[in-house]
Formats: C-alpha cells, structure tokens, sequence
C-alpha cells in the first residue's frame, strides 16, 4: 500500500488531474487502511483516467490486480452520461450512500435514525440470544457493562449519534438490567441517571450514553483547539475555519451537520476550557465525562456494598437495600394492585423496608447469629452506616465481615420471596449455614498469603 500511495501521490502532482473540491488545499487524493481504499477526485474523466493509469503502473510492478466486483464508485450531482461513461471505462459498479466502512455507514448528508438501525439491531440481537438465559441483576450487570456498552462506544467515538438512537440504545439497556428483556416489562427501581453515576457515588457505574458520545466527541473539539496533528483535524481547519479560532468560531448554516454538532459539544466545554479544566494539556474521555456529569457527593456505604469479597449477586441486592428500592410490600402497594401488606416471614407486621430487615422475628434471629458467630454488636438499623464505622485493624476481617452482612441482607430478601413466591419457608439457622458457606466460598476462591490463612471468620 505504501507503493501504491506513492504512485498515486505522483500521478495526482499531475497538471490534468483535479482533486475534489474539499481536498484540494490539503492535496488529498486517498486514505488507506489496511487492505481498503478510499480515494477522492473532482467528477471528470481526465482524473478518473489518471486514477486508472495510476492502478494499471502498480498491478504491472506489483502483479496485484484490484477486484472490481469489491470496488465501488459514487457520485454526487453528475449527470447520468457521466456516470455511465466513467463505469464503463474503470469497470467498478455504482454504489450508493451510506456505504459501509468498517461497520460504520459513510454517508455526505445528516446521520439519520435509520442509519443507526444497524447499532440497535445489533444491541437487540446480543441481547436476546442471553434472553433464555437466567442470569441475576449482577450478571446483567456486567454484560451490559463489558459488552453491550461498547457496542454504542465504538459508534460513539466516531459520530455523533442522533439523540432518539442513543435514548433508544439507553432503554434497552434499562429493560435488559430490569426485566431481562430488550422489552419493557418492569418499572424500573432506580431512576436511569442515578444508576449512570459511579459506584462510589451511589450508582453502578453504567454509561450514559448521550454524556459519554459527548465525551468522546469532546476529544475531537479538545484537538481542534490544539491544532493537533490529524488529517481531519487539517482538513477542518483547511476547508471550514480557514485559520480562525476555534474557541470563537461559529458553523455557518452552510456547514455540515456534523460539524455544527461538533461546536454544539464545543460550547458544551467551553466553561471547562476558560476554567483550565484541562490545563495540564491532556484531554481525556474519561476526565471529559466526569467533568459533564457535574460534581456529586459520595456514597457512604458504597465500600460495603461493592466490597471485593461479597458474591457480585448480594452486592446488587446490598445496593437496592442501601437505596430503600426493594420492592417491598408497602412500594408493591402504593405503585401496583391492591395486595395484603402482611409480612409473609412472621405474618404479624405490615412489610417495609425497616421491618423486614430488622424488626422482623426472623431478621433478628439472622442477626442474632450473626452477632454470635463474628463476635460484635449489631445495631437495630442503619447496618451499612454501622459497618463504615466499624474500627477493626485487620482490613481483611473488615472484608469478611462486610461480605457476611451483605450476604445476610441478600439471603432475608431471597427467602422473603422464596416464601412470598413458593411457599418455601427457611429457618434462620438454615439460612445463616448458607451465609457462612458464601463467604467460606468467597474466601477460598482467592489466593491469600500464608498469614491470612487463619480461620478467624469460620
Ligand atoms: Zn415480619
């Protein structure tokens, strides 16, 4: 390929050949990766023959020959004899915009919903072949997280995606997490922007996805206004700005689409650039989306709810807890149809969040145990609060001891649907050996020095 752009750098040098009109300043005739070829010329048959030339010097040197049932050209406002004569002579057929160019569709006008259907199909197919699988929130969690949400990224880095695709990628996001389905199934428990905000300040870290296309464009305004050195970084300075400032500059109406939303991000940042945000003269994605969602107060409990020793599963419930957003009866009442509001563990008190996790007959004996086994008191409320306080000069026995209440609280709401559900009932001692065996489990699954090995906890 180098060989070819050297070739075709010397035969558009040529006095007859005529670079297209948004190129000419840049002398741009080609963009190459790896075993693909882009190239530009203004509509005439003088340079599409030059062109020609220039492939037939590099197969007759090279004996690599161009496949012209791969190869398309496209036109832009050229008349139909011009058309037919130029494929008569290169060969190549007609293709129409948007084409697609490593997955992304490339197109001269406005990114519009409908090239964006391959995104949203995409999203939905992943989903789907997980949808007859049983996974917990936590494994939802995590999908959506390592794999879904990089599907949108990778659009996102390139484009900015029109806000009904992202608010549509966001809702199927919000209904796989909840109802374990691209389809609304569930009110959601927690409000979408509360769970885009990091663990540690109270959400689950998922990403917003109109903040992070921000971000990511936001890399792309950052290099405008350090005239880096990128091709279309010249190119927009060559053809659109032609020198101006960047920070001041302002889209003419005439300007792409694309590029307005560009300085619409722009001015987004602009408060941050004037505050020397970024004043070390480093950009990152990262910095760029904390920086848009604005400052937020950290989530007391949050080390004991995402501890590194709790089973990812009680975490999430752990997490609903720590919010007041489990679905107890007295949330199910005042949202749903009418239902009894009897506790289903002791069928004597009105079920909320307080009762059922600590005033409730079998909640306190789970305590009760608890206490015995680890050796400390426990409050009558507030556990998370407590346990973010509790002194203890072993880190690793403060791990263990989170992880167990995380595990308590998860096995309470476990057996109060398994005995609201299926009329199963448990007994707190059987529940409490099923604590204990969690976080053993927990515990062994990770390679501890040897001084760690003492069984302080079991
Ligand atoms: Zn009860």
């Amino acid at each position: 390929m180098k060989y070819l752009s050297r070739i075709l750098r010397v035969v558009t040098e040529q006095l007859e050949f005529n670079y297209h009109s948004l190129c000419r300043t840049l002398k741009l005739s080609h963009l190459c990766f790896a075993d693909d070829l882009l190239m530009f010329y203004r509509r005439d048959r003088v340079s599409i023959k030059v062109l020609l030339k220039a492939f037939a010097t590099f197969s007759s040197v090279s004996r690599l020959e161009m496949n012209c049932d791969k190869s398309e050209i496209y036109f832009n406002g050229i008349q139909q004899g011009e058309i037919d004569y130029i494929l008569s002579i290169s060969g190549f057929k007609e293709g129409n915009f948007p084409f697609k160019y490593l997955v992304i569709p490339i197109s001269y006008k406005r990114m519009v919903i409908g090239d964006c259907t391959r995104l949203v199909e995409k999203v939905v197919s992943k989903l789907r072949g997980w949808g007859a699988k049983k996974l917990s929130y936590s494994g939802r969690l995590v999908l959506i997280q390592a794999v879904l949400s990089q599907l949108h990224v990778y659009w996102a880095r390139i484009f900015v995606i029109p806000v009904t695709v992202l608010d549509r990628v966001t809702a199927i996001y919000r209904n796989y997490l909840w109802s374990s389905s691209d389809q609304y199934g569930k009110v959601p428990s927690v409000a979408w922007d509360a769970l885009c905000t990091e663990k540690k300040f109270g959400g689950l870290g998922i990403v917003n996805c109109r903040l992070w296309n921000q971000a990511l464009i936001g890399k792309y305004t950052w290099w405008l206004s350090c005239k880096s050195d990128h091709l279309w970084i010249k190119w927009v300075d060559y053809v659109y700005m032609k020198g101006r400032n960047w920070q001041d500059y302002v889209p003419s109406l005439q300007s792409s689409w694309t590029l307005r939303k560009i300085c619409a991000v722009k001015d987004i940042f602009k408060p941050g650039y004037n505050l020397n945000q970024w004043c070390d003269g480093k950009y990152t994605v990262a910095a760029g989306y904390r920086w848009l969602q604005g400052s937020q107060t950290k989530a007391q409990w949050a080390p004991v709810v995402w501890n590194r020793l709790n089973v990812p599963k009680h975490s999430f419930i752990a997490w609903l807890f720590a919010k007041e957003r489990l679905l107890t009866k007295d949330r199910l009442r005042a949202f749903g149809p009418p239902i009894d509001g009897v506790c289903d563990l002791c069928a004597m008190h009105t079920e909320d969040h307080h009762h059922l996790f600590y005033q409730c007959a079998f909640s306190i004996r789970c305590w009760d145990i608890l206490r015995q086994w680890l050796s400390v008191s426990l409050p009558t409320q507030d556990i998370l609060q407590w346990c973010v306080k509790w002194r203890c000069r072993s880190l690793l026995k403060k791990h263990l001891f989170f992880a167990a209440v995380v595990a308590v609280l998860y096995n309470i709401w476990r057996v109060r649907n398994l005995c609201r559900v299926d009329m199963i009932v448990h007994s707190p001692i059987q529940v409490m050996k099923e604590v204990k065996t969690s976080v053993q489990a927990r515990f062994q699954s990770r390679t501890w020095p040897s001084k760690y090995q003492s069984t302080w906890i079991f």
